[in-house]
């Protein structure tokens, strides 16, 4: 294997392969560079959303791009990713949600989203196994969805192969050299050293540490948050339930005919643990069964738990650091699969081109983070 690239991708989660499969179409030499396997991370163990009800028009139309690069895997890979329009219904229990929501609704439809308020009625039309009691409307939008994160990565991961990217796995990066004429050197716990004048930061929960290898004290923290999914049963037809409630929970029901959930728990639990709890595996399904009584007779046969790479403000970083050469696209939250196809696009086209396709102010490295925009809540 040769040890020269032009860029360097740290991270084998849905970041790090699209935007190392983004820099091999145009024509990069690449190498990416995987601790575990690919997917290892938070990847594999998201629940599968994509969405673009986002607050600003930045977000919204990151994941509008991002939806659209969903939707034409299947041709671009030669097999489905399982993307379905599953639609995403966000909704309101109290006043102050539904005016934050119709705020939102109004930036979104600005930005040429599908997405409509609709009042109780329409919504127990719409999902009429739903308990709709104490609601007072939602905002859907068709055009949100789901994936696969693992045929994602797959078709990734072909991808990069076929256009002559390299991919090393059970590898960690443990030291990375800033040399005088600017090269990276890329040290790897197997012993292994890499050379590139480009670097990408895509390590998810552990990119802080990564970053503290070249000296960028970058502002993302892990937490924990914990899933589980259920038995496959007959097609249900719901969209993405998204109850904000501080008892609420977010789940679908994917292709396979499980349901796939979680929630955020209160207060967050900040730390690389990983382990699952008895409290969500009885808490989950009672916040389930609230919204969609019929689910009581369906059996959840796994829980697991995975990180958010958390920022301060709820936004992730996507830029060049102070370091030229250098660059991050960390701190996903819980948005990083359904991101990250538009994500790894762009910043690839950052790092050939030097310019951005897209409006990315609001992921800036080194932003101020006083005032707590969370857009993409
Ligand atoms: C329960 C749960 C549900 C979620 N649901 C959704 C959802 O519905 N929709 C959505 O969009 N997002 C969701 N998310 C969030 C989403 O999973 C993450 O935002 C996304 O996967 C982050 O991708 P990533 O590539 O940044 O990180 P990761 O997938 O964690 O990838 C980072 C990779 O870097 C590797 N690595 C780290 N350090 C090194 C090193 N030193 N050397 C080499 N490799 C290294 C790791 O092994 C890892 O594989 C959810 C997350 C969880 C936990």
């Amino acid at each position: 294997m040769r040890n020269e690239y032009d860029v360097i991708v740290i991270g084998g989660g849905i970041i790090g392969f699209s935007v190392a499969y983004y820099l091999c179409r145009a024509n990069q030499s690449v190498l990416l560079i995987e601790k575990n396997f690919p997917g290892s991370g938070s990847t594999g163990r998201c629940i599968t959303g994509i969405r673009a009800q986002f607050s600003t028009e930045a977000s919204i139309r990151l994941a509008m791009e991002s939806i659209e690069l969903f939707k034409s895997m299947e041709d671009e890979f030669g097999f489905s990713v399982e993307w379905y329009p599953s639609g995403y219904l966000f909704l309101a229990y109290d006043e102050a949600r539904k005016n934050s929501f119709l705020q939102n609704l109004a930036v979104q439809q600005h930005a040429g989203l599908d997405v409509r308020f609709m009042e109780k009625k329409d919504i127990q039309k719409l999902v009429p196994i739903m308990n709709c009691d104490s609601l007072l409307g939602g905002t859907f939008c068709p055009t949100d969805g789901q994936a696969d994160p693992f045929r994602v990565l797959k078709g990734y991961h072909q991808g990069m192969k076929k256009l002559g990217g390299k991919i090393l796995v059970h590898s960690e990066v443990i030291a990375i050299e800033i040399r005088g004429d600017g090269q990276k050197a890329v040290f790897t716990g197997t012993g292994e050293t890499f050379v590139a004048p480009k670097i990408v930061n895509a390590a998810g929960p552990w990119a802080r540490e990564v970053g503290n290898m070249v000296g960028n004290d970058l502002p993302v923290a892990p937490e924990r948050h914990e899933a589980l999914i259920t038995e496959g049963v007959q097609p249900m037809y719901l969209p993405m339930l998204v109850d904000y409630r501080a008892d609420g929970c977010y789940f679908i029901q994917r292709l396979s005919g499980q349901f796939i959930g979680c929630y955020t728990p209160q207060p967050p639990v900040p730390g690389k643990d990983l382990g699952t709890t008895f409290e969500f595996l009885t808490e989950m399904p009672r916040r389930m069964i609230r919204l969609v009584p019929v689910l009581e007779n369906i059996a959840v046969i796994r829980q697991w738990a995975g990180s958010y790479s958390m920022t301060p403000d709820g936004n992730p970083i996507v830029d060049e650091t102070d370091i030229p050469g250098v660059y991050v696209c960390v701190g996903m939250c819980g948005h990083g699969f359904m991101l990250g196809p538009a994500l790894g696009k762009a910043l690839a086209h950052f790092i050939v081109r030097d310019s951005w396709s897209l409006d990315m102010h609001e992921f800036k490295f080194g932003r101020s983070f006083d005032s707590k925009a969370e857009s993409l809540k």
